[in-house]
């Protein structure tokens, strides 16, 4: 079955159409600058294999049904494509933002779908329109194909009312449904899926704590194979602390920089999305340039390093509690899975705990999972390649009856003691 995942922004479509037979990846491509001049698309096909081939082609994309025509003109050209024709495309799994309380699930899309994600609108006003976008065009281009909504915030809604409800006057929570939410739900599904299969137990049998270190930050406490708890929270802006947002912070911080500098709501908020975190720190956002800084013996570099992993050991301790016993410990997005120093700062001493760091395995280069637990570690630690476009094509399968391929059994057998 071959499934065309679609991520929809409000200026760009990132694209890949996976082979499910085989789960692997035929083309994974973006469109860019929708809307505005010199539009371009970018695509490798057969990525990382000795086949691949990179394309890009500069073409004007007014809107999003132009650039999905692109893009499927790019899919199956005869030179570069990897399809015959569109029909080769059996199914389209569109990752939407926000599914508020009415997602559960996936869902199959149909007009009571889309109408319930126009409705979610107010909770992700920027990302669930772009979304919708991808949806409708791609209904109108391929009107036989059955089309998959997967949400971010799907595998949060398993959370307790104790765990997501903030201690505000509880109407605000029955009115205007204010509440933790979650995000990033794809991805802690995604790991703590290949987690479980690499601990070589059901997931349905597994405590996990996974941490998503990208550009976005979070954590989630993973009880029995379902989030229990986690970091994010209404918006993104809880929790961690991330590239340019402050995370966690005292709330009566709005009412202070309101009356001390004069800002209004707006300039708050842009403050606290885009200013603050690791940048509002130190100025630099990128954690390889926090580094670099702090081997020259930038000081505010290293405090901002020391801040952000201090907020994950924070956390960690605080999802021991939550969950009594934790099987696995992952580690997973573009600083989790490729920076050994945070990992290393983040789970020294934590013996106590049962976790014990294998310091050699945690300098190793990852593949798609790296063990970095020590053999005597109660809790096991492995990094994880995130694969939300694969998580997407696999609940895309689920929700069409479709079995997903058999797995390979577990990888390390007998490894938990
Ligand atoms: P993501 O949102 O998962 O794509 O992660 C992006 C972030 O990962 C970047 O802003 C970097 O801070 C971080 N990152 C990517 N590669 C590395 C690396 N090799 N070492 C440390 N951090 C990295």
């Amino acid at each position: 079955m071959k499934i065309l995942v679609i991520n929809s922004g409000s200026s760009s479509i990132k694209y890949q159409l996976l082979d499910m037979a085989t789960e692997s990846v035929l083309v994974t491509g973006l469109v860019e600058r929708i809307g505005e001049a010199g539009g371009v698309l970018t695509a490798r096909t057969h990525p990382g294999t000795g086949v691949e081939k990179r394309i890009r082609r500069e073409n004007a994309v007014p809107d999003h049904n132009a650039g999905m025509k692109l893009l499927i003109a790019q899919l199956s050209d005869r030179q570069d494509g990897v399809i015959r024709d569109a029909a080769e495309i059996e199914a389209v799994g569109h990752r939407v933002v926000h599914g508020g309380e009415y997602f559960h699930e996936p869902a199959l899309i149909s007009e009571e779908v889309i109408q319930a994600i126009s409705a979610n609108v107010p909770l992700a006003p920027l990302h669930n329109p772009a979304n919708l976008d991808g949806i409708r065009v791609a209904r109108e281009l391929f009107p036989q194909v059955p089309q998959v909504a997967v949400f971010d915030t799907a595998f949060h809604q398993s959370m307790p009312p104790h765990a997501f409800l903030y201690a505000l006057p509880y109407e605000l929570y029955e009115q205007d449904r204010i509440r933790r939410y979650g995000f990033h739900g794809t991805s802690h599904k995604f790991v703590a899926g290949e987690c479980a299969r690499l601990l070589g137990r059901p997931l349905a049998a597994c405590n996990l704590i996974t941490i998503h270190l990208g550009n976005g930050c979070s954590m989630t406490a993973v009880e029995n194979g379902r989030s229990v708890e986690t970091s994010l929270g209404m918006t993104p802006l809880e929790g961690l602390i991330m590239g340019t947002r402050c995370g966690d912070i005292d709330p009566a911080l709005h009412a202070i920089l309101h009356r001390s500098r004069g800002l209004d709501i707006e300039e708050i908020d842009a403050l606290l999305n885009r200013e603050s975190g690791l940048k509002g720190v130190c100025g630099m956002n990128d954690m390889r340039d926090i580094h670099a800084a702090r081997q020259q013996g930038n000081k505010l570099a290293q405090l901002a390093f020391d801040m952000f992993v201090h907020r994950i050991r924070k956390y960690i301790g605080s999802y021991f509690a939550v969950l009594g016993r934790v099987d696995g410990l992952v580690f997973t997005a573009g600083i989790g899975e490729n920076d050994h120093e945070v990992r290393e700062a983040t789970l020294a001493g934590l013996e106590n705990l049962g976790i014990v760091l294998d310091r050699e395995a945690n300098a190793g280069k990852p593949g798609a999972w790296l063990r970095i637990s020590a053999p005597e570690s109660r809790v096991e630690v492995l990094v994880v390649r995130t694969n939300e476009e694969l998580e997407i094509a696999r609940q895309t399968m689920e929700v069409l009856g479709q079995a997903p391929i058999e797995t390979t059994g577990p990888v390390w057998s007998g490894a938990v003691s």
